[in-house]
């Protein structure tokens, strides 16, 4: 719901475990508290499910959405007479994404539901104008199945995110940027806000009918894939994006407006980031809240008020840098084929995977993709004094 035009509600249900009739129950619930399913899916329609399915770890990981609430939203669109679809783009362009599909659960989980997988990387895209007019990306490729389908539900995961702090419904919807075009991305909004623009114009573009948000177990620390799985209990749900994200970060201790995403978003009309103009149904904030969840390292904070020249020489300065732990390292290439500045070498004489930081643009891509968390972002004093 657009900022000014009355609350938007969000829907806090208790869920303590991944145990399925819990999770049936819970997302039965989150949708009575929200008017009930048939408010947002049809008979007859298709309904493409938008899971987070960043890389090809098993669910105790908590980087993915957890299958059991992927099978618990495609029964219920089955039950709603509609064909639930699912599907996403993994964040390694070159990553087997029916493998990685497998190796998080959701494809066993979604076809025993009676859902069909159907992977971004090969169905196409349209490149449609940025709904803001960016300079930096005028044009965004969308994945057709995302357009394609009559309704949208996107089911994401909270976790903290190095580059955006955080990472719920509306960042969710980036994975609708197939394989290699996510490079764009970063190789033209090197600026957090820019980033921050391109993923809200991703959002704008593929706007979802109903947000839920899998903070059952999140991530605090090194999110989005690196850090320590955290139970917050709880499932969010909404109509409204926006609303979703400013109440999901705020669970974890952030104020809604300091995540760049939520702050464009709620600028830009695409829904609410007010906490007093939002209506929580099913739960109180105040009791679910556990505002000492770890933050990521990063620079953001600082980055998104600096010219990119300024950014990346006081990023030099103070310094947070990936750096490989070699000891960790498989030399499986993951994060040099997806590096977008292309500064990540193998040394094949040394055996050795290394990082040419003078070329670095700080996208932490490397950082998320990693399959075995060997790069670590290694903080200088200065930053660390900076509590960067
Ligand atoms: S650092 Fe990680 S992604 Fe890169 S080659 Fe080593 S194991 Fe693979
Ligand atoms: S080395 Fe890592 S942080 Fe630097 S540009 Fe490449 S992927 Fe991004």
């Amino acid at each position: 719901m657009p900022a000014g035009e009355g609350k938007s509600r969000v829907s806090l249900v208790e869920c303590s475990d991944y145990d399925l009739p819990s999770v049936d129950t819970a997302i039965q619930q989150s949708f009575d508290n929200l008017g009930g399913l048939a408010r947002f899916v049809k008979p007859g329609q298709t309904v493409l499910i938008k899971p987070n399915a960043l890389l090809g770890a098993s669910p105790e990981h908590a980087v993915t959405t957890h299958p059991a609430i992927i099978s618990a939203v495609i029964k219920a669109v089955i039950k709603a007479g509609a064909a639930a679809l699912v599907g996403d783009s993994p964040g390694n362009a070159y990553a087997n994404a029916e493998k990685t599909m497998s190796e998080t659960g959701i494809k066993a989980a979604a076809e025993a539901a009676g859902g069909k997988m159907v992977y971004f990387q090969t169905e196409g895209v349209a490149r449609l104008k940025s709904p803001s007019g960016g300079t930096k990306l005028p044009l965004i490729p969308i994945a057709r199945p995302v357009l394609d389908a009559d309704a949208v539900i996107n089911l994401a995961k909270l976790k903290t995110h190095g580059l955006t702090l955080y990472t719920g419904a509306i960042k969710n919807m980036f994975g609708s940027v197939p394989g290699f075009n996510k490079t764009l991305f970063h190789l033209n909004c090197q600026n957090p806000r820019d980033f921050a623009a391109a993923i809200v114009d991703v959002y704008e573009l593929t706007k979802p009918e109903l947000n839920i948000i899998d903070a059952v177990v999140g991530m605090e620390g090194r999110g989005p894939s690196g850090g320590a799985p955290r139970r917050l209990g709880v499932i969010i749900a909404s109509a409204d994006g926006v609303a979703a994200d400013a109440v999901g970060s705020y669970l974890m201790g952030y104020e809604p407006l300091e995540i760049g995403t939520t702050a464009l978003a709620y600028r830009r009309g695409l829904g609410e980031a007010r906490l007093e103009k939002i209506e929580v149904v099913g739960g109180s904030l105040e009791a679910v809240r556990q505002a000492d969840w770890r933050r990521p390292r990063n620079l953001s904070r600082l980055a998104q008020y600096l010219p990119p020249a300024l950014f990346r020489f006081l990023a030099g300065l103070v310094s947070i840098r990936p750096v490989i732990d070699q000891s960790k390292c498989t030399r499986c290439r993951v994060c040099l084929k997806n590096c977008p500045a292309k500064t990540i070498h193998y040394d094949k004489e040394r055996n050795k995977v290394e990082i040419d930081h003078s070329n670095c643009i700080y996208c932490f891509c490397c950082h998320e993709l990693c399959p075995y968390k060997a790069i670590a972002l290694k903080k200088s004093r200065l930053a660390k004094l900076l509590g960067l």
